[in-house]
């Protein structure tokens, strides 16, 4: 399966930041892309994020309380193990952004959330 199917902390939330975290299918390509973004110092702040998670950072930021919107608990792709978020420059990210879109993914800078890669 391609990636057709489909940060920072936000707020005080501790949460995961090993690409492992997602779908196996999905871990090739954010690997790759990875490679290309540490070297300009872009770090990866989360990736799987469990339905607890998801609601306590909800509550800390949903509805535009933080720098990145936060979708509703079982709206995330994060849950789904689809979904990674990296910070970097914001023109890193852009070309990030284009990269991964190139790859079949979808980029949350399209949405208001440029630090956001889902699949
Ligand atoms: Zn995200």
């Amino acid at each position: 399966m391609g990636l057709r199917a489909a940060g920072a902390t936000r707020g005080n939330q501790r949460l995961s930041a090993n690409l492992r975290e997602l779908h196996p299918s999905l871990y090739p390509a954010a690997a790759y892309l990875y490679g290309i973004a540490r070297s300009y110092g872009a770090h990866i702040t989360s990736v799987y994020r469990t339905r607890q998670e998801q609601t306590q950072l909800y509550a800390a930021c949903g509805d535009g309380r933080c720098l990145y919107p936060v979708a509703p608990p079982g709206h995330s792709r994060h849950e789904q193990r689809r979904a990674f978020d990296l910070v970097a420059h914001p023109l890193i990210l852009r070309g990030l952004g284009r990269l991964w879109e190139s790859m079949g993914g979808t980029w949350g800078g399209r949405f208001g959330d440029p630090i956001h890669f889902e699949a």
